[in-house]
């Protein structure tokens, strides 16, 4: 067609940016750029075999699916082609003018994130992510894209050389595909080794042998075309003729990662209904895990058709699971939307589900380090399920492991901590906080530690919320250790532990806390001796009757709560600060025990991982007693 009705635009500023990353990319792993066009290909086949069910006249002619990539070495050219949906001029300025993938705009954002760190930018990213149709500009000059959409009889054809502005033109029927996209790549001058027919049968036997369509090879243009690999489900196939790179292959294509799967899940439900599953879970967190806007990654397949690529099969909590689900029991020509509401779909939710947990499970059992790998990367997301979907809270409590005050760094089961407890100890005891570093030196723990109490230290933010709402765990209830009355005298001090606080006994305390409280009667609601300190003078604690102090700060950072309530002050009345202080009371120097008071109240604040109530009187009386401190002489 003639210039004059091209259309030229300018591209998404973002893809602006992408272009001139792949066009200058020193990224050696470009091979991924026919990946990348070959799953567009068989993605097209299939949305096309999906469409046809409802409008069966899109499959006119009846051509098998295929994609036939041809090498042209005259004219330097490489091109894919399928019999897929096509797109109109329309779609091919969206799709290919826009960023519309996620993984794409992750990419960039981690690109943004790194300049404005100022390190270099990264090319090895692309690899992590997978970029989409761009990556062909890593190899090619010039690309065109021509494109008819099942049905139309309308064909164009879309070009750029990746600098800018793409162009969109009519094209003539008679040279465009008769349905479906031709991608052309005029190849760079470094990238002329894709001409080699050797070089694509490799790429594609590594990279994409496990599509379900099949690919073909036409190395000169009016060769015979090579079949290089068959298409077809490959769940369908007996396991014992999938090899472990078919199965990966799969898995990159279905997740978007491009890792090695930590666990491969293959099996055929039978019974009432029957299906096929092909599941994986990931070996590293996908980098958008806890987007809202994420997808999930699950395709549901009924004979071998497509009808959902993200089909809503696992339940959040175990939303990092990519999985492919076929049957045969659904009729085909049910809309999506009443597939996901047949009590088939519900059954499949539930065995998948179950499924995957008892593999989860097994595997907890039979290999410690490969699950811990996962508990690693997923715990987060699997302590979802912990309040979501409490009928699975014991399965999911089996698989969970903690850092305790005694394994900071172990990874302890609830059944080895309430195998642990100690004599008289009836609750589990927990701390929550968000730096495991601090939880394990928090004070808080020192007469836990006196007694030899296991503490479960929780950083994560999800944790305020399940152990909120977990009535126990083998009979025995959760409790805070940071909140209300500790009660654990019944519980025998550990031999040589120094004697925790409120067994201590002094004079004139009552007195002292009278005072305190009276000094610091707007931030605390009570001052008192503690049961939990055996080393520091002061600690924090939420008054029996409130929340947690932490799921409070969380709420009232997400806007759900009416402010922070006021904590308990508990202070351990052995440590030679209160001895002191409580010389103070009726003396002279009202200014320095009120300084004192104040910097023991923003000293626990400090452990807690909170800034002092006012910087700036803190700083005030901080000044006043080193001025004190440094006008004595050393001891
Ligand atoms: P993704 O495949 O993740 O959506 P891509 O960048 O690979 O992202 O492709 C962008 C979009 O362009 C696709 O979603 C699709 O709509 C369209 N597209 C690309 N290649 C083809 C093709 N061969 N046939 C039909 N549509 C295509
Ligand atoms: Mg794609």
């Amino acid at each position: 067609m003639s210039e004059v009705e091209a259309q030229s635009h300018a591209f998404q500023a973002d893809v602006a940016r992408l272009l001139y990353l792949m066009v200058h990319s020193v990224y050696s792993d470009r091979d991924i750029f026919l990946r990348e066009l070959l799953s567009n290909a068989a993605d097209a086949c299939e949305k096309l075999r999906y469409e046809a069910l409802s409008n069966p006249a899109l499959m006119a002619g009846e051509a098998p699916f295929s994609v036939k990539i041809t090498i042209d070495k005259e004219a330097g050219k490489l091109s894919v082609e399928d019999n897929g949906i096509g797109m109109s001029a329309e779609e091919l300025s969206d799709s290919l003018g826009t960023i519309a993938r996620s993984g794409t705009r992750a990419f960039l954002d981690k690109l943004n994130a790194e300049s404005a760190e100022g390190q270099p930018v990264g090319a090895e990213l692309i690899g992590q992510f997978g970029i989409g149709f761009y990556a062909a500009f890593m190899v090619a000059e010039h690309v065109d894209v021509e494109s008819r959409r099942a049905g139309s009889d309308e064909a164009h054809v879309w070009s750029s050389d990746g600098k800018g502005t793409f162009s969109i033109a009519p094209l003539a029927l008679d040279q465009a595909p008769s349905r479906g996209t031709r991608v052309i790549l005029t190849l760079n001058e470094g990238s002329k080794d894709y001409l080699e027919d050797y070089r694509i049968e490799r790429i594609v036997r590594e990279h994409s042998s496990a599509l379900a369509i099949q690919i073909e090879l036409i190395a000169s243009p009016g060769a015979e075309p090579k079949v290089l690999s068959e298409g077809g489900a490959l769940w369908e196939k007996p396991k014992s003729n999938i090899t472990q790179e078919q199965y990966e292959e799969l898995y990159h294509s279905i997740s978007g990662q491009f890792d090695e799967p930590a666990l491969t899940l293959h099996w055929r439900a039978e019974g009432r209904y029957e299906y096929t599953v092909l599941a994986f879970v990931p070996g590293s967190q996908p980098f958008d895990l806890f987007d809202p806007a994420r997808k999930g990654h699950s395709k549901l397949y009924v004979r071998h058709v497509l009808i959902a690529p993200d089909a809503d099969i696992m339940p959040r909590w175990l939303r990092f699971v990519s999985l492919v689900v076929d049957t045969a029991d659904l009729p085909l020509n049910l809309s999506r939307e009443m597939i996901q509401e047949s009590p088939l779909f519900a059954a499949i939710k539930k065995g998948v589900t179950n499924r995957v947990l008892q593999e989860l499970t097994k595997l907890a059992e039979t290999d410690a380090a490969a699950f811990d790998k996962i508990w690693e990367h997923f715990s987060s997301v699997l302590k979802e399920g912990l309040y979501e979907d409490p009928e699975r809270r014991d399965t999911l409590f089996k698989l969970a492991r903690f850092p305790t005050s005694a394994f900071p760094e172990g990874k302890r089961t609830l059944a080895d901590y309430v195998a642990g407890l100690k004599e008289n100890q009836t609750a589990i005891y927990y701390l929550l906080g968000d730096d495991l570093k601090r939880l394990a030196s928090s004070p808080q723990l020192e007469g836990f530690r006196a007694r030899g109490i296991e503490v479960l230290l929780l950083p994560d933010p999800v944790d305020a919320f399940w152990v909120g709402t977990a009535a126990g765990f083998d009979g025995k209830p959760f409790k805070s250790v940071s909140q209300g009355v500790a009660d654990i005298k019944s519980i025998p001090l550990k031999e040589g532990a120094p004697l925790p606080a409120s067994e201590a006994t002094s004079a004139g305390l009552a007195s002292l806390f009278a005072l305190m409280k009276q000094e610091l009667a707007d931030v605390v609601e009570d001052v008192r001796a503690s049961d939990r300190l055996s080393e520091s003078p002061a600690c924090l604690i939420a008054s029996e009757t409130g929340l947690d102090r932490r799921l409070e700060q969380m709420l009232a950072q997400h806007g759900h709560a009416n402010g922070i309530s006021k904590p308990v002050l508990e202070v351990n009345p052995s440590h030679p600060l209160l001895t002191a202080l409580a010389a103070h009371v009726g003396g002279q120097d009202k200014q320095a025990f009120a300084d004192i008071v104040w910097l023991l109240f923003d000293e626990a604040r400090l452990m807690e991982g909170e800034k002092p109530a006012d910087a700036p009187k803190f700083a005030d009386r901080l000044t006043r007693i080193l001025v004190k401190a440094a006008g004595q002489p050393a001891a």
